[in-house]
């Protein structure tokens, strides 16, 4: 039996995509072998990640004049390889501190750049999205990074920010493909698949054509975001099993009816856990609600002795990774786009039926 899994990452994964890959785990489509197996520079796999590519463009509907990359490396090595590849002649970087990641971020970039903080949420302890009037930009800055979702702190970016002409950088990790996004107000989109997307060890770039070309000397070529588009993303070996349960994953969206249907059904799930924390005296959720995250929903218990308790009776019920990152404490339910609307109705009645007997 598949448990209900609220992990924030690795997470959740379509079983109808795990079940295709096992089909053709042994012999993929009559080649005699497993896609583990192929070369990347074989048509058999140049066929899987052309596919790959093109369902994510029509996805997200990325327009012509972006390169999308897939990458290795996570989000994180992407914090030190977006001040390599965007600096250019510039030596600095505005950042907006919305949390954990934006932290991260931050403080990778520093050891190659000067960065501004340009404004930052750390007054109200990471729980909303500053005010774009508040944010000091620097008309000089490189780009202007932003995490548009900060998986830890549960807060997320319902406007895109207008940068006035400088590169809008997000690192989109947590809710990529969760949602419609104007990719045109975009710089570079990143972040790692093992959110949203599918396996570790993918990395997903898409960055607008104009920004190639700009990377310091030192840049390690593998993570030289022109050298890999010039090469389609196969200047080395890219994480060939990883793209291909990407393009399974893709293909399930588009299944579904791609985006607008699936941020949909990410809305009424959300909905359904806010809706009764909202109206509950026991558990609470601290985040501004304009600002609230429909992917990774942190919650509090009224009383944390009883967390333990909690995490328990929910592995009980078949629920599992419900206990919130250590930074921030509680619980947390990450409810990306594979999570049915079944387990966030099982998660509430789960919750009402503990707030009854326990609260
Ligand atoms: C998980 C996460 C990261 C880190 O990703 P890695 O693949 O582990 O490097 C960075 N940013 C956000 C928003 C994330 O959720």
């Amino acid at each position: 039996m598949r448990t209900f899994n609220f992990s924030a990452g690795p997470a959740v994964l379509p079983e109808s995509v795990l079940q295709r890959a096992a089909d053709e785990m042994l012999d993929w489509h009559g080649s005699g072998m497993s896609v583990m197996e192929m070369s990347h520079r074989g048509k058999e796999f140049i066929g899987i990640a052309k596919k790959a590519e093109a369902d994510f463009r029509k996805l997200l509907a990325v327009p012509d004049n972006y390169r999308v990359l897939f990458l290795q490396g996570g989000a994180m090595a992407e914090n030190a390889l977006i001040p390599m590849n965007l600096l250019g002649d510039k030596t600095s970087a505005d950042y907006v501190n919305t949390g954990e990641w934006s932290k991260k971020s931050i403080k990778e970039a520093g050891k190659y750049c000067k960065v501004n903080v340009a404004a930052s949420a750390a007054d109200r302890d990471f729980t909303y999205v500053p005010a774009q009037d508040t944010w000091q930009l620097d008309p000089q800055a490189a780009y202007v990074h932003v995490c548009t979702n900060e998986t830890i702190g549960g807060v997320e970016y319902h406007w895109v920010p207008d940068t006035h002409g400088v590169p809008l950088v997000a690192d989109m990790s947590s809710h990529i493909l969760s949602r419609a996004v104007d990719v045109s107000k975009y710089g570079v989109i990143y972040g790692g698949a093992q959110k949203n997307i599918g396996p570790a060890g993918l990395t997903l770039v898409v960055v607008r054509e104009d920004l190639l070309g700009r990377a310091l000397p030192i840049t390690p070529s593998a993570f030289n975001w022109k050298e890999q588009a010039d090469n389609d993303s196969m200047l080395n070996t890219p994480p060939t099993y990883s793209i291909y349960i990407a393009g399974l994953v893709f293909e399930w969206l588009l299944e579904q009816g791609g985006i607008a249907e699936i941020e949909k059904r990410n809305i009424e799930k959300a909905s359904l856990l806010y809706d009764y924390l909202d109206q509950s005296r026991f558990y609470s959720n601290p985040v501004a609600k304009t600002d609230r995250s429909r992917m990774n929903i942190p919650f509090r218990l009224a009383d944390s002795a009883l967390d333990e308790a909690f995490l328990q009776g929910a592995k009980e019920h078949n629920m599992v990774q419900l206990k919130g990152h250590r930074v921030v404490g509680g619980m947390r339910a990450s409810i990306y786009n594979a999570m049915p609307i079944e387990g966030v109705r099982a998660l509430v009645a789960y919750m009402k039926e503990f707030e009854r007997t326990r609260g």
